[in-house]
């Protein structure tokens, strides 16, 4: 698969920019309406991104 596709919706680099992530060590592609999914609701991307679990925050109990 050569083709760059965002990770979390799959568009092109036809369709929408895409910007380039460089995570652990291999080279991922997210468009900016994906963006604040990676921020906010990282869980939706486990499945999608591998090693995603380690960007959802640890539950802290204050
Ligand atoms: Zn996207």
């Amino acid at each position: 698969m050569t083709e760059k596709t965002c990770l979390n919706c799959g568009r092109s680099s036809d369709q929408a920019p895409l910007m380039t992530l460089d995570f652990r060590g291999e080279t991922y592609y997210l468009c900016p309406q994906c963006l604040p999914v990676m921020i906010h609701k990282p869980q939706n991307l486990v499945g999608k991104l591998p090693g995603a679990e380690t960007l959802i925050p640890a539950n802290h109990d204050h």
